[in-house]
C-alpha cells in the first residue's frame, strides 16, 4: 500500500491532558464563548456549501435567471472518486463530459466504454453525463448542454459537448484543458460529414468559465440543427478565438460516425417562424434562462466504464417557440 502523504497535525490540547479550555487562550474565554464561536463557525460553512454549488453559483450572480424548479436547485452530488484523483500526472484539469442524448441506445453502449478508454490513456480526469431528454417536446440538445452544465458539479473546470455517435479513433487528437479558447475537436477537416468553415457541432471543448462568457447555448432550437451555427455567432460576439487540431494526418477516417440516417432519422422539420428563426442569434436566452427539471440521476457502469444518466425534463414556452411541440 502507499504510505500515507498526510502527516496528523498535533492539536494543543492534544497533549495528553483533557482541558476544556486550551492554555493559549484568555481566561475570558468561557466554554460559552467557544460554543458560539463554533455555532457560528459551522453556520458560515453551510452557507459557503450552499453557494458554491455551480448552478447556485450562477443563478445568484445573475440575479436575473429563472429558477430551474424542483431537485436541479439542489447541490448536485459529484461523482464518486476515481483512482486518478491520487496520480498527479493525470493534471490538475477534469472534464465533464456532455451527451445529449435520445433513443441511441446501442450508439451508448459503443460511446461510454470507448471514451473512458481513450480519454484513461491519455490521462484525461473526466466524467460522462448523458443527458437523456425524457420530455415529450423535440430534441433539443442546446438545452440538454445548458442542464448539463447546470448540473455537472464543481469538481469539473471543463466540458465537451459531444454528439454520441462520433467516436474519436486518433489518440493524437487533443482533450486537454482549452486554456486559450474554445477548442473544436470535430474540426471541418476531420470530420467525416461537415465541412463548412464555421461548423463547430459533434465535439466541442470550452472552460466552464468561456462558456459562461457566452451565456452558453441558445433554448431556441428544437429539432435537429442550427443551434450549434448559433454557437459559433456567440464565440465570436464574447471576442473568443476558436482553435482546431494541427498536425491529424488521419483525414475523415479521424472520427467514427455510429449513425445511418435511414435508421436515425434527423428531425428536420421547420414548423411555421422557425424558418426564420433558425437563422437569426438569440441575444437574451441561453445558459441563465434554461428551464428543466431532473427528474432522476443514476450511476451506471456500462462495460466497466462509469458514467452518469440524467433524466431530464426540458421546459419550453410556448408563446416563443411554439414549434417545440411534434404537431
Ligand atoms: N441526438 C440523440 N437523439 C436524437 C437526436 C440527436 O441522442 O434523437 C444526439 C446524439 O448525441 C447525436 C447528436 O444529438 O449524436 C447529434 O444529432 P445527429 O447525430 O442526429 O446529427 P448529425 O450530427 O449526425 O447531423
Ligand atoms: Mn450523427
Amino acid at each position: 500500500m502507499f504510505p500515507s502523504r498526510r502527516k496528523a497535525a498535533q492539536l494543543p490540547w492534544e497533549d495528553g491532558r483533557s482541558r476544556l479550555i486550551p492554555s493559549g487562550l484568555p481566561r475570558k474565554c468561557s466554554v460559552f464563548h467557544l460554543f458560539v464561536g463554533c455555532l457560528l463557525l459551522g453556520f458560515l460553512s453551510l452557507l459557503w456549501l450552499q453557494l458554491s454549488c455551480s448552478g447556485d453559483v450562477a443563478w445568484a450572480a445573475r440575479g436575473q435567471g429563472q429558477e430551474a424548479p424542483g431537485p436541479s436547485r439542489a447541490c448536485p452530488p459529484e461523482p464518486p472518486r476515481e483512482h486518478w484523483e491520487e496520480d498527479e500526472s493525470w493534471g490538475p484539469h477534469r472534464l465533464a463530459v456532455l451527451v445529449p442524448f435520445r433513443e441511441r441506445f446501442e450508439e451508448l453502449l459503443v460511446f461510454v466504454p470507448h471514451m473512458h478508454h481513450f480519454l484513461s490513456k491519455k490521462k484525461i480526469q473526466h466524467h460522462i453525463y448523458v443527458l437523456n431528454q425524457v420530455d415529450h417536446f423535440r430534441f433539443n440538445r442546446a438545452a440538454l448542454i445548458n442542464a448539463g452544465f447546470l448540473e455537472s458539479g464543481n469538481s469539473t473546470d471543463y466540458i465537451a459537448m459531444h454528439d454520441v455517435d462520433l467516436l474519436p479513433l486518433n489518440e493524437e487528437l487533443d482533450y486537454g484543458f482549452p486554456e486559450a479558447g474554445p477548442f473544436h475537436v470535430a474540426s471541418p477537416e476531420l470530420h467525416p460529414l461537415y465541412h463548412y468553415k464555421t461548423y463547430v457541432g459533434g465535439i466541442l471543448l470550452l472552460s466552464k468559465q468561456h462558456y459562461q462568457l457566452c451565456n452558453g447555448m441558445s433554448n431556441r432550437f428544437w429539432g435537429w440543427g442550427r443551434e450549434d451555427d448559433e454557437f459559433y455567432r456567440r464565440i465570436k460576439g464574447a471576442g473568443l478565438q476558436l482553435f482546431r487540431p494541427s498536425g491529424i494526418t488521419t483525414g475523415y477516417k479521424t472520427f467514427r460516425h455510429l449513425h445511418d440516417p435511414a435508421w436515425r432519422k434527423r428531425d428536420q422539420k421547420r414548423i411555421a417562424a422557425q424558418k426564420q428563426e433558425q437563422f437569426k442569434v438569440d441575444r437574451e436566452g441561453g445558459l441563465s434562462t434554461v428551464k428543466y427539471r431532473v427528474d432522476s440521476r443514476t450511476a451506471l457502469s456500462v462495460g466497466g466504464a462509469p458514467c452518469t444518466v440524467l433524466n431530464i425534463l426540458l421546459d419550453c414556452d410556448k408563446a416563443a417557440t411554439p414549434w417545440c411541440t411534434f404537431s
